[in-house]
């Protein structure tokens, strides 16, 4: 497995330290809703775990929560509440959007506020080494004694120099020195410190709960491409420097951003488009094939088109789910194991997901001509849903549950006939107990909706269009959308 490293600026062979593979990326501040920007980031490294789980590494993923910093306590105060409370807030926006994309969640969540005594352990370190100082209540990181400091973002430390320049108030003794405690101005939320009361720099915050949480070198360490600098370039800088251990980190992966047309999506320009916005109009999976289907290192451009390209997207993929065999499983059978391998291919070369889709496209339509030709292609599909869901994390709906599976059960004239009445009450009752029961065996679950199926049709047949009706609208509510075409009634969900 090949993964580029933005430190070597190339593809390295994917060599984790030992069986766990850890991971971290930087999480949100939790000050405002998310926007398409978090979800791609957020995305593309759940994927990236989603992979290594499904290549049989263990990983232990950790994400910071920053709920104390200057944006937080800005946006507080101009809304009158505290900063727990502003940041509580948005801390359940975040979850309840993440939830919404399928992103799984982390082993762990550390939030700053409750990790200040670690700071102030790594704090101390750096200026009993030498590499910090204090001065006047605050702390500065020393960059002057770190030689390779630029290492990541590929700068020396003269080039960031120009522009650079000490802001008043700042006591620091080279402009790009960077602060690792901050005095705290009255009425800010603080914490006692051996230099006074205060509160921590952002960045010291990462080095300190990777420290904490995953140990002195860390295998992966994800974010966007706006984080390179300063931000990560800080990391490496705080951590190597505490702990006298390289690499920090062995892989540094870093993610496009999202643009709208030219510009770059920011709070700054006012072009951003929230998840839950977002979310109003695509499904989770329509957003997930929109941001999977390019390379995670390029940018990304947002628009409707690319959205509604998306949509279609999932219309096909769910599409395979809902075919029934033409042989029941038996006789001549569609061979996936070609397509897993180029999946992989794909995938093992530096998470090339835009290429693994195509590969999910391929196999769907090989499934498809399969089902036309009367060959068998429930192996096939069991390989199709695995992929999809375990690895690119598509919910393709209850369908999921319900593929690699089995002949639809042969529903016969006279159950049709007796299904009205209580007994039709019973057997919408029964769908949607099964279908919303994962555990529920998948082949009741599939003969259920095609039995009501059935009966609809011949109620239709009947002129019987109230009790009909109702068939259709009960499944539509659990997601289950009819289509009427000449050949019969079709089923899918809804995307
Ligand atoms: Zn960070």
């Amino acid at each position: 497995m090949k993964v580029f490293n933005t430190l070597s600026g190339q593809k390295e062979e994917f060599l984790p330290q030992g069986d766990e593979v850890r991971m971290y990326v930087c999480g949100v501040t939790p000050y405002d809703n998310c926007h398409i920007g978090h979800a791609m980031s957020y995305i593309i490294f759940d994927v990236i775990r989603r992979y290594l789980q499904f290549r049989g590494y263990k990983v232990k993923y950790v994400q910071n929560i920053t709920n104390i910093d200057d944006k937080i306590i800005n946006r507080a105060n101009q809304l009158g509440i505290s900063t727990d409370e502003l940041a509580k807030k948005y801390i359940d926006s975040y979850f309840e959007d993440m939830d919404a994309l399928n992103i799984s969640r982390a082993d762990f969540y550390p939030r700053a506020t409750e990790e200040i005594p670690k700071m102030i352990e790594v704090i101390q370190g750096l200026v009993d080494k030498g590499y910090a100082y204090p001065a006047g209540g605050s702390v500065y990181f020393r960059v002057r004694n770190v030689p390779d400091y630029g290492k990541l973002s590929h700068r020396s430390l003269e080039s960031m120099m120009a522009g650079a320049r000490i802001e008043a108030g700042e006591e620091k003794e080279h402009p790009m020195d960077f602060v690792l405690w901050k005095a705290s101005k009255p009425g800010e939320p603080s914490w006692e410190s051996p230099w006074g009361q205060g509160r921590p720099g952002w960045h010291i915050e990462c080095s300190a709960m990777s420290l904490k949480y995953l140990g002195d070198t860390l295998d992966i360490h994800g974010g966007g491409q706006d984080l390179i600098f300063p931000h990560h370039e800080n990391e490496i800088a705080q951590s190597e420097s505490f702990t006298g251990v390289k690499p920090f980190i062995k892989y540094w992966l870093h993610n496009g951003l999202v643009q709208l047309g030219e510009e770059k999506m920011s709070k700054s320009l006012g072009n951003l488009v929230t998840i839950k916005e977002a979310l109003e109009k695509y499904s989770a999976d329509a957003i997930r094939i929109f941001v999977l289907s390019s390379y995670y290192r390029s940018p990304l451009t947002y628009s409707e088109e690319a959205l509604e390209a998306a949509v279609s997207g999932v219309e096909r993929l769910v599409r395979v789910l809902s075919r029934d065999d033409p042989t029941g499983g038996k006789g001549k059978a569609l061979d996936a194991e070609p397509y897993r391998k180029q999946f992989i291919e794909a995938m093992d070369d530096d998470f090339n997901t835009a290429q693994a889709l195509g590969v999910l496209f391929d196999l769907a339509r090989a499934i498809n001509q399969a089902g036309d030709a009367g060959i068998s292609f429930l192996k096939a599909r069991s390989v199709f849903s695995e992929l999809a869901s375990e690895v690119m994390g598509l919910r393709l709906e209850v369908l999921n549950q319900i593929s690699g599976q089995m002949d639809s059960n042969k529903i016969n004239n006279e159950e049709i006939a007796e299904m009205r009445g209580e007994k039709l009450e019973w057997l919408l009752e029964t769908i949607e107990g099964t279908v919303k029961d994962p555990n529920k065996d998948i082949e009741t679950v599939r003969g259920y909706i095609n039995l009501a199926l059935g009966v609809r049709d011949s109620l239709r047949k009947e002129k019987q269009f109230k009790p009909a009706d109702e068939i259709r609208s009960k499944l539509g509510a659990l997601d289950i959308v009819l289509e009427d075409t000449p050949q019969g009634t079709a089923w899918k969900l809804k995307r």
